[in-house]
């Protein structure tokens, strides 16, 4: 079944229309250090002013644990977003109470005032059902609509992204429908070759898409900490490399699925190994089998793949129609270690058919290193949503819009 698009909602002019927004954004020092995800609004936000309607933006920052934070303040995301639209964006110092309540009064036709951080009340990420409707009902008091933009969330039963799309007239932005299009392009009849790129520190977050891929690509390329525990699985030692022991017989598992079912699955020849988890720690390059074999032995750290892999990886996306790449491959924060990510993030650049790359530090990776986003086909703002939409799990933000497989 199809997503309720905007069009479902009829007219919105003079209509309040809560816009339940993913603008968690990285922030240091209370300055934004990339507002991918609030330009990724911008679509949805200025088709509704263009309507006339008057929108309050929601939206989580951080991790707050259900009380105010001065730290997560959405204050000077409402400031860029006002930047960025063109226009003064009110700002409400608290989520449902009574500033909230006379920011939404004060709303004229094709105004926009941003409420405090949803996560500051307990109700919004509660695992109490109960808990949960009190402060959706809190929420949809503000609105006559919800328009749902927040793709990075869908995969949470959360109360502004669940139950208050069940409480109000609701329907996706054009975000959400941009990246259930493309991921759904990426698990319906792909173009091949169909090449998958992953990395990262999340290993065993990331060890569930491939389960769910394997059968349906061409190629696997492992890097960033994930391939620390399929060398291991291989039986080379890794030092003091990020490992998941617990995880070593899963992986077996797959390398022997994916040798029965012929999809080629290519973990780095070489790696970048420290002496440190420090920018300047000195660093030489070793051979996959022979991580140990270097100036700081066992307490050597892989931080990146090697020169040689960075090579096999970006022929490999290079020579595909459809490549998802998900996870760094390697501390690309620390510029000695940022070249495997640079060389794959370029590859990706240089693919005849469709890119995507999908994750928060993916995205921030290849802005940090260079890249404009219209370089690739689609940068996803969603990491675990999107890497949930491609393990096939259903996604309550986007069932309760009328989504399903
Ligand atoms: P995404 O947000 O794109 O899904 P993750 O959150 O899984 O990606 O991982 C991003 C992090 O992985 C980065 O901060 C990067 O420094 C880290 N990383 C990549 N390779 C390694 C490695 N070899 N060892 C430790 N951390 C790594
Ligand atoms: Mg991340």
């Amino acid at each position: 079944m199809a997503l309720r698009t905007l069009a479902s909602l009829g007219s919105l002019a003079g209509k309040r229309v809560i816009v339940r927004a993913d603008l968690n954004v990285p922030l240091r020092d209370g300055v934004i250090t990339d507002d991918g995800r609030v330009r990724a609004t911008l679509p949805t936000l200025n088709a509704l002013i263009d309507q006339g309607a008057r929108l309050i933006v929601a939206s989580h920052l951080g991790r707050p644990y259900g009380a105010p934070d001065p730290k997560y303040s959405l204050e000077p995301v409402a400031q860029r977003l006002s930047e960025l639209l063109g226009k003064p964006v009110a700002f409400a110092r608290d989520t449902v109470g009574v500033s909230a309540h006379e920011a939404v009064a004060s709303l004229q036709d094709g105004d926009v005032t941003v409420i405090e951080n949803l996560r500051f009340n307990p109700g919004e990420t509660s695992k109490d059902e109960g808990e949960r409707r009190a402060f959706a009902q809190q929420l949809a008091e503000l609105g006559d609509a919800l328009v749902s933009d927040g793709f990075g969330v869908v995969h949470r039963k959360q109360a502004s992204v669940y139950d208050l799309a069940e409480l109000l007239p609701s329907a996706a932005g054009l975000l959400i429908e941009t990246e259930v299009d493309v991921l759904d392009r990426l698990t319906e009849n792909p173009e091949r070759p169909y090449a998958v790129v992953l990395g990262g520190s999340k290993v065993s977050d990331k060890l569930g898409v491939i389960a769910h891929l394997l059968p349906r690509v061409d190629t696997i390329l492992v890097g960033g900490g994930m391939m620390f525990t399929f060398l291991a699985a291989e039986g080379y030692p890794v030092g003091a490399s990020l490992l998941e022991k617990d995880q070593i017989e899963t992986v077996k598992g797959y390398i022997a699925t994916a040798k029965e079912r012929g999809v080629t699955l290519i973990f780095p020849v070489d790696a970048v190994v420290a002496s440190s988890f420090s920018a300047d720690a000195d660093h030489v390059v070793a051979a996959a089998d022979a991580l140990e074999d270097t100036p700081y032995g066992s307490s050597g750290l892989g931080l990146d793949i090697g020169p040689e892999t960075a090579k096999i990886f970006a022929d490999a996306i290079r020579g595909s129609k459809t490549v998802f790449w998900n996870g760094p491959m390697g501390v690309f924060e620390m510029p000695a270690f940022a070249s495997g990510t640079k060389t794959v993030a370029q590859a990706l650049t240089e693919v005849d058919g469709l890119s995507v790359v999908g994750g928060g530090d993916s995205a921030a990776a290849v802005r940090q290193l260079g890249f404009s986003d219209d370089r690739f086909g689609h940068i996803s703002t969603g990491g675990g949503a999107s890497l949930e939409f491609l393990e096939g799990k259903k996604l309550p933000g986007l069932e309760v819009l009328g989504w399903s497989l």
